[in-house]
């Protein structure tokens, strides 16, 4: 990873030090931090030659060799220090909530609306809504593209950004064209390569956010960030890491909850984490507490299944959704653990 001593490289310095990593058989991937530009060499850069002959340079501030599977996802990359920003949330500086229901039903906008603006009013910085669906039932109903256009309307009515799931090139298209904020990636998507691939491509010259959930199987934690990686690899680093369970699950919940690994996560990668707490347990009794638990294990955010009337949802509103006056206190009971957070003193 080259870091130069400026915020970037003018197009004149990008050109030589091209030049030189390509005699060596590498390429340059610029990624474009909020602040500063760094470049990622793609290829084996550890040929001691080549690292001097950048590091000879004199715009070059130094060239770091991170021996990581996720070295721009890595806590000691340079992206560290990269912040994102969404709903007038900067991540890491207070709770980021995302909330909305599971899946918009075509057939009902008005819910949709009603929805985003009670959800708005309950605290959320970002609106959720399901347009295609990944459902484990081919039987049941998977979503419609006609959704994109009430999840516009309510990005227009509440002024909030908005968050939705593609599974596939084509849906990613659709939403980009939308003007869809964040993109989600499922559990089920999370280590489909080609689709993390083309995520990345299609939002290289964009300040669109990426949600990555966890795998439905428990991985190790290096899977988790490589995913991450394969994302931000094509030059966006906004990319959020989304805890949802995995599978199998106590008996009682939907999936394992895993708001547990946010501290081991945050000792291995800078990016910030949201828990989802509502696939976690899959139950509305039980996410205020699975949502508290993650802002306790050190969460920068969560994202909320929310519905105005959850038992004329559709999708898994009628069993986790919450209502927006939960929404609201479970909101103000992690803001209060939020401030009695403190980094811990190991020594
Ligand atoms: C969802 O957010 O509604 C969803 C399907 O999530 P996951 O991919 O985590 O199951
Ligand atoms: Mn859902």
């Amino acid at each position: 990873m080259i870091l130069p001593s400026n915020n970037r490289l003018t197009p004149e310095q990008l050109v030589e030090v091209t030049r030189i990593v390509e005699a060596f058989g590498c390429q340059i991937q610029p990624i474009v931090g909020a602040v500063r530009t760094i470049y990622a060499i793609v290829g084996d850069e550890r040929d001691e030659l080549m690292i001097n002959r950048l590091e000879g340079l004199s715009y070059i501030d130094r060239v770091d060799k991170i021996q990581s599977p996720h070295k721009l996802m890595d806590r000691r990359s340079d992206l560290a220090t990269h912040r994102i920003k969404i709903g007038g949330v900067t991540l890491g500086t207070e709770l980021l909530v995302i909330a909305g229901p599971c899946t918009i039903d075509p057939k009902n906008p008005e819910l949709f609306y009603e929805t985003a603006q009670a959800v708005k009013e309950a605290g959320a910085h970002v609106i959720r809504g399901g347009v295609w669906k990944p459902r484990t039932n081919p039987y049941t109903f998977q979503g419609d593209s006609k959704s994109l256009e009430i999840l516009q309307e309510a990005r227009r009515r509440t002024g909030l950004p908005v968050d939705a799931e593609v599974m596939d090139e084509h849906q990613l298209k659709l939403a980009l064209d939308a003007g869809v904020d964040m993109l989600q990636v499922g559990a089920r998507n999370a280590l489909n390569y080609s689709l993390l691939r083309a995520i990345g491509k299609a939002v290289a010259e964009r300040n669109t956010i990426v949600l990555l959930k966890r795998s439905l199987h428990m991985g190790p934690l290096n899977e988790f960030i490589s995913a991450a990686e394969y994302i931000a690899a094509f030059g966006n680093p906004n990319v959020i890491l989304c805890p949802r369970g995995t599978s199998p699950a106590p008996e009682g919940y939907r999936n394992y909850p895993d708001e547990c690994i946010t501290p081991l996560l945050k000792e291995k990668t800078w990016a910030p984490v949201v828990v989802d707490p509502s696939h976690s347990v899959g139950r509305a009794a039980y996410v205020p507490a699975c949502a508290l638990a993650a802002v306790a294990y050190g969460a920068d955010g969560l994202c909320i299944e929310a519905h105005v009337k959850p038992s004329q949802g559709i999708g898994d509103d009628p069993k986790q959704a919450l209502t927006p006056a939960v929404l609201a206190e479970t909101i103000a009971q992690a803001k209060q653990i939020w401030t009695l957070r403190r980094p811990v003193k190991t020594a």
